[in-house]
């Protein structure tokens, strides 16, 4: 258990300390991220007002310079009429208003479309003659600033003199419409975002404005309020051609706003015009505020992922600790068991060593009494005046004491066979009524001789069983001899044999001393005897009993006792009966 605990606070404090790692580590870079956002949406916003100025610069340029390539070197002839090749570059190159031809009394004679040409129009009695005198007298291209257009809105005139050799032949006058560049390059920027664009040209006049298209043809500086001092600076580094990024306050009719502008010069030929990306900070802040839920749901995902992990980590310790447990628990089981074996095996090994010497004692005994009564008797025998009757007698106690070491040894020999599992059966199909009474027959002088009745029921046909005769036989006098020896004269014995459940069961029974109870097991065991004057009286070894269990469970049988103390004992065996 305390190993289990050990584990869980060791991984809770790893795990506290990794989310102490990650949350730091966010917090750091918390700071950085806001900077670096803000940078990079700056970049941004003057990648795409620089992308815009570049775009309308050559667009601009590439219709001067489709004009110019119509206007070298035309002879009187050529003159005169221009208009399809007016009309190919009008339809050809997108964006112009009109082209149209001046002649060199500044009269418009000719020009494509027809309808927006003011044919007849004189600029000299119209007092609009400058750039027109400027463009013959320096003989090359002029542009003059964007003007209010006869059919609305703004263009810008692109005035190319018309020179054959040194003879000044007139002006190919082309009006490109502001509308065409600012559809084309700046209103698409603003596409689903807030705020808007404005281009603006050297002097402050507002050559588009994506939020108040009223203002166009207006000049901001003039527009400008004195509390609008930060927009002015903004408008006038425009003005000078700078790029750059700005933040600047903006004042609507109702509220307050913080605006970045983000500013690049449009440079074509002569001219300077700005183009300028104004967007709320706002806009800034809410990119901020996105990054930061993204951080905030990355820091979030890594924390549980950290406290999941710990959490695993620690049902596996758990697990892994039971499992431990369970075997610890085992092994302690199996030691505590194999010990009890041990201290067993230990008093059984005792048991054994004291039955080994009551055996040397009983055996050293038992051949011992036989050979001092021999011994006597040899002597008596030997005797010069012994009479015949005595000799006779010494001989029969010889006889006597010898058939009584060879039971010994034969007891011995049949239990060691026993024991070992070397006892060979001769097994055959017996007829139990026969051997029973065989044995009768061998016993019953002994049982007159102690004026014991001896009686015998059997059924009329009992079952044959399977087994060896001369054991079987052995068993029986066996039992009928102890019943014999432990039953007081006049006493009654009787063997009963009857067929019960597939089996033969033989009973002998006696009126004898009877067995305790606690012992009728133990009769059994070899060398047991029961601690009884009349058992000691009776002699014996103690290994018949032994004996008879030992062949009986080895024709696969079932030997026990019943008894009353002081009234009788009854030795009970069943046996398989015969079967085909
Ligand atoms: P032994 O008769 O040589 O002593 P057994 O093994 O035949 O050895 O018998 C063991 C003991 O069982 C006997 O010593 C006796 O105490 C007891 N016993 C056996 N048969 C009887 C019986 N019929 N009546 C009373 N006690 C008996």
């Amino acid at each position: 258990m305390k190993i289990n605990r050990d584990n869980r606070v060791v991984i809770l404090v790893i795990c506290i300390i990794l989310i102490c790692i990650v949350a730091s580590l966010g917090f750091k870079t918390h700071g950085e991220v806001e900077e670096i956002v803000q940078e990079q949406f700056n970049e941004q916003q003057l990648l795409l007002a620089r992308q815009a100025a570049l775009g309308i610069a050559g667009f601009a340029d590439e219709r001067v310079t489709s004009i110019e390539i119509l206007a070298r070197d035309r002879s009187s002839d050529e003159i005169t009429n221009l208009t399809p090749c007016f009309k190919t570059i009008y339809e050809e190159t997108s964006g112009f208003y009109s082209i149209e031809f001046i002649d060199t009394n500044g009269v418009v004679v000719y020009g494509y479309p027809e309808y927006l040409a003011p044919i007849g129009y004189d600029l000299y009695a119209e007092n609009r003659s400058s750039a027109f005198d400027s463009a013959r007298d320096l003989r090359k291209t002029k542009i003059s600033s964007p003007t209010p257009l006869f059919g609305g809105g703004l263009g810008s005139f692109i005035w190319v003199p018309v020179y054959e050799g040194e003879n000044f032949r007139g002006v190919i006058l082309g009006i490109i419409q502001m509308s065409t560049i600012t559809e084309r390059f700046l209103a698409p920027i603003m596409q689903n975002r807030t705020g808007y664009v404005y281009m603006i040209d050297s002097k402050g006049l507002s050559l588009y404005d994506g939020a108040r298209s009223e203002v166009i043809g207006e000049n901001y500086i003039k527009m400008l309020g004195e509390n609008q001092s930060g927009w002015r600076d903004i408008i006038e580094k425009q003005m000078n051609g700078s790029e750059g990024t700005a933040v600047y306050l903006k004042e609507g009719d109702e509220s307050k706003s913080e605006q970045i502008v983000a500013f690049a010069p449009v440079r074509w030929r002569n001219k300077i015009w700005s183009v300028a990306i104004s967007v709320p900070v706002s806009e800034v802040d809410n990119l901020i505020r996105s990054v930061y839920a993204k951080q905030m749901i990355f820091l979030g995902t890594v924390i549980a992922i950290i406290l999941c992990g710990s959490l695993g980590l620690i049902v596996m310790f758990s697990r892994w600790n039971k499992t431990l447990e369970a075997e610890v628990q085992s092994k302690t089981g199996d030691m505590i068991r194999m010990n009890k074996e041990l201290v067993l095996a230990n008093e059984r090994l005792k048991e054994l060593d004291k039955l080994k010497s009551d055996f040397v004692s009983m055996v050293s005994h038992e051949l011992k009494t036989p050979l001092t009564a021999m011994r006597t008797s040899a002597q008596v025998l030997g005797l010069a005046d012994a009479g015949k009757e005595t000799k006779r007698e010494m001989l029969d106690i010889i006889l006597r004491n010898i058939d009584r070491q060879t039971n010994l040894v034969n007891d011995l020999l049949d239990l060691s066979r026993i024991e070992s599992g070397r006892m060979e059966l001769k097994f055959e199909r017996l007829s139990l009524d026969s051997l029973i009474a065989d044995s009768i027959e061998s016993v019953k002088q002994a049982a007159s001789v102690e004026g014991i009745k001896l009686d015998v029921e059997l059924p009329e046909s009992l079952a044959s069983v399977k087994g060896d005769r001369e054991k079987l036989t052995q068993v029986v006098i066996n039992l009928l001899n102890n019943a014999i020896k432990f039953t007081p004269r006049s006493g009654e014995i009787i063997i009963k044999a009857r067929e019960l459940n597939g089996q033969v069961e033989v009973k002998v029974s006696d009126t004898g001393i009877g067995i305790p109870t606690e012992d009728l097991d133990s009769v059994f065991n070899k060398f047991y005897q029961v601690d009884s004057t009349l058992t000691r009286e009776a002699g014996g070894t103690g290994l018949g009993l032994a004996i008879c269990k030992g062949i009986i469970e080895a024709h696969r049988g079932r030997i026990w006792a019943e008894s009353e103390l002081g009234k009788g004992s009854t030795f009970i065996f069943r046996l398989e009966k015969w079967s085909d």
